[in-house]
């Protein structure tokens, strides 16, 4: 278990440097930002330093300037939004590692916040340089992480900066994540099943391999299922299929057992466009010309019936291709399903970019039990992996 900020209640904190690492790494559009979920979401940490009368600096990475300072991937655009949030001025530091900064930081009032300039403009960030971690742990006197999509990651900001900095704390983002994705998965209630899908089986083998003695059942929708029917020695016609995993696909096949549950039905068509002609039929039936892009209503009301009947639910990567309708029936049904589920108790968490984005254009983000922010670390901890940026925090 990792020390959260809860635990720094009743502590002298006034006037302390609370250096926190957020995840602001937002949509830009000319200029200004343009989806502010990542800044809201991460106000309860904030205001929690303020009110305590710490001064707050915030860093975060943005993009991928690639050790530059590139004007594209400035932070600067975020200060007024969070201007806007907070109610209050927030002052902008262009250059963290400069002589002058860490006087910079001192002349904060209490309860001031301060944001500081792309973690990424400098090389020794994702190098997690020690020299950079010093120039960065200079500006405060505790540390908060707070940005569980970059804790995958040993950089300067995520790591290294957590050795320097003591106490070295999970904000209430972070805290929140750890207790979801490590708490409720670690020892889950039973029956515990886990949806899979989206574009690729390669990325998420490691993931199947780590659920498979974990879960109940594992459905597979999205372009992944189209792996596994190859390995079937069905005809795939121009599905999105990976030749060089339907081994492996086999092999998962067999070791999976009646654990593995692939779609019963397909949604096919022979382009991805609103209004071609589409068709549902069995896996078995899917033609030369053909593509599956979706799991058809019979599949739907399979996963439906697994997933309602589960007491913990973890679901990641759309059942078919979600940004083209019709092909989003599949993935919205199962969101419903898991709405359902949520509603009869059971614990159910969302990880990944496109199920997050999925889950939220369908209107159904609240109410599940937890939407992840980060893709790739929640996947890596369901790997069983350690996480960098956690493992760096105090212990309990
Ligand atoms: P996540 O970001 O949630 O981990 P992925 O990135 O693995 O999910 O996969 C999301 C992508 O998978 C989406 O862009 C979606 O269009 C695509 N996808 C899902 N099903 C299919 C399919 N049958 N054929 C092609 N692409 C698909
Ligand atoms: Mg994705």
């Amino acid at each position: 278990m990792k020390r959260t900020l809860d635990s720094l209640e009743g502590q002298p904190l006034e006037g302390e440097r609370a250096w926190v690492r957020v995840d602001f790494n937002v949509p830009l559009r000319d200029g200004s930002v343009a989806d502010t979920t990542r800044i809201v979401a991460s106000l309860p940490t904030i205001r929690w330093l303020k009110d305590r009368g710490c001064r707050v600096i915030l860093a975060s990475h943005l993009g991928r300037p690639k050790g530059q300072r590139k004007p594209e991937y400035s932070l600067r655009p975020v200060v007024p939004v969070l201007e806007r949030e907070l109610g209050a001025p927030v002052r902008f530091l262009e250059d963290p590692v400069s002589e002058a900064a860490p006087q910079e930081t001192r002349r904060l009032k209490r309860g001031e916040v301060m944001l500081l300039e792309n973690t990424r403009y400098y090389p020794g960030e994702e190098q997690n340089d020690p020299a950079l971690a010093e120039a960065f742990a200079r500006l405060g006197d505790f540390y908060v992480n707070d940005a569980f999509g970059s804790a995958h990651r040993a950089h300067a900001s995520t790591e290294g900066i957590a050795h320097l900095l003591k106490p070295a704390v999970a904000g209430f983002l972070m805290a929140r994540e750890l207790e979801f994705l490590l708490g409720a998965l670690a020892e889950p209630a039973r029956p515990f099943v886990a949806v899979l899908g989206g574009a690729k089986i390669s990325g998420k083998i490691d993931v199947i391999e780590a659920l498979l003695p974990r879960v109940d059942a594992i459905l597979i929708g999205g372009a992944m299922a189209c792996t596994f029917f190859a390995a079937q020695g069905l005809e795939t016609g121009k599905s999105l299929v990976e030749p060089d995993r339907i081994d492996m696909a086999k092999e998962l096949l067999e070791r999976g057992g009646e654990k593995l549950v692939l779609p019963e039905g397909v949604t096919i068509a022979r382009e991805l466009s609103p209004d071609a002609e589409i068709k549902d039929v069995r896996p078995d039936e899917i033609g030369p010309d053909w593509a599956v892009y979706d799991i058809d209503e019979n599949a739907s009301d399979q996963f439906i019936k697994r997933i309602r009947n589960a007491k913990t639910v973890f679901w990641n990567g759309p059942m078919g291709v979600f940004e083209t309708p019709p092909f989003d029936a599949g993935t919205v049904a199962v969101a419903r399903g898991l709405a359902v589920a949520t509603e009869q108790g059971a614990t159910t968490i969302i990880g990944g970019g496109d199920s997050a984005a999925a889950i939220a254009q369908a209107g159904l983000a609240d109410r599940v039990s937890h939407v992840s922010t980060g893709g790739g670390a929640s996947l890596e901890l369901l790997e069983g992996k350690q996480l960098p940026g956690v493992a760096a925090l105090d212990d309990v």
